[in-house]
């Protein structure tokens, strides 16, 4: 999904001590986080290996290894890592996982472990938990039944439980264990659906089909979960922007999700990606092109959704709930093509 795209890579404001920060602390921290991404390469949990100061201890007891991204709309939750890195970790815009650590599954018991001690760090108040890392929902479904029965006892106000989950993984579950999962106590998943046009899909090696997509987000809404379905424009270039947006608005409207969340196309560094643009094999929309790409998405929409563009790398910071936004959206994106280009965000080459 395109979750690296979630771009704050971050640990959850509840995962980070309070305490000022001076300079010898700042030193000693940087050095702790250097030898942390050391031995996360090495795929070992930094936690077990590192003693800290008290003051920063938060951040190791919670023992989180591998990139830790979350959406945008989970900046408050408490993250408790249940798996490491990505089963697919090929497509060609992502860069999240591809320098490791490898995908596996983190016991179950080290997952309860760690929200025991995020109820004595936090107390019994906890109201939203995201559960990283890249593809949660992959884990066996009685241990994350486990997780979040363990979850909803040790915090009884909880109000959302969510993971990022791929459109494949969802189908190797099926519908009825997702249904399980969702009375269980997960309600919501974040998938990135990316696009709806196949040969965009097989382009960015997603490991999807539009068809497989639209019916794993149908099983998740069936389910009783919130659906997030995030969409990237430009993907396709400008060679395919006209299919891109047709047929992401053709697998939207079929799944009907809560919610549409938007990200513009950025080239990441060290991505297969990023080299086909700079050896002329993709084409980047420019800002009116994304535009234009993006009105034509809305134009087509009819779901009820709430659609956002929560995120850094899009132009404008629209969002609205569908259907009746619709017209607004609209309106907003003609009055941004009206604009010289000039007047947005300079290009940039993504950096993590
Ligand atoms: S599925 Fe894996 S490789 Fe694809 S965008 Fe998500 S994290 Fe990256």
């Amino acid at each position: 999904m395109y979750h690296g795209w979630e771009g704050i890579r971050t640990r959850s404001r509840k995962t980070i001590g309070k305490s000022a920060l001076s300079p010898m602390k700042l030193t000693r921290l940087w050095l702790q986080w250097v030898a942390g991404w050391y031995y996360n390469c090495l795929d070992w949990p930094v936690g077990h290996i590192f003693p800290v100061e008290p003051s920063l201890s938060r951040m190791v007891v919670m023992r989180y290894q591998g990139p830790i991204y979350r959406p945008p709309s989970e900046a408050d939750s408490l993250l408790i890592q249940a798996t490491v890195g990505c089963p697919h970790n090929q497509c060609t815009f992502c860069m999240v996982y591809k320098r490791g650590p490898r995908f596996r599954v983190r016991p179950v018991a080290d997952v309860c472990a760690d929200i025991t001690t995020a109820r004595i760090e936090y107390g019994p108040g906890v109201r939203t938990m995201f559960l990283p890392a890249g593809n949660s929902i992959a884990m066996d479904t009685d241990d994350l039944m486990t997780v979040c029965r363990v979850a909803r006892e040790q915090f009884p106000d909880l109000e959302r439980m969510t993971v990022y989950g791929s459109s494949t993984c969802i189908l190797d579950k099926g519908a009825d264990q997702l249904v399980q999962l969702y009375r269980a106590g997960l309600n919501r998943i974040h998938v990135g659906l990316e696009s709806g046009d196949d040969e965009t899909l097989r382009r960015v090696k997603k490991g999807a089909t539009a068809e497989q997509q639209i019916q794993a987000g149908q099983w998740v809404m069936a389910s009783g979960m919130e659906l997030s379905l995030y969409v990237v424009l430009g993907l396709a270039g400008a060679e395919r922007s006209i299919q891109h947006a047709e047929e992401t608005a053709r697998a939207l409207n079929a799944i009907n999700p809560h919610f549409i969340r938007i990200r513009t196309f950025v080239p990441k560094e060290k991505t297969p990606m990023l080299r086909d643009w700079q050896q002329g094999r993709f084409i980047l929309l420019g800002p009116h092109g994304i535009l234009r790409e993006m009105h034509r998405l809305v134009s087509l929409l009819h779901v009820d959704s709430w659609l956002t563009c929560d995120h850094y790398t899009n132009y404008l910071p629209l969002q609205g709930q569908l259907p009746g936004g619709q017209g607004a959206l609209l309106s907003a994106l003609e009055h941004g093509l009206q604009r010289p280009e000039t007047d947005y965000r300079p290009f940039f080459i993504g950096r993590e």
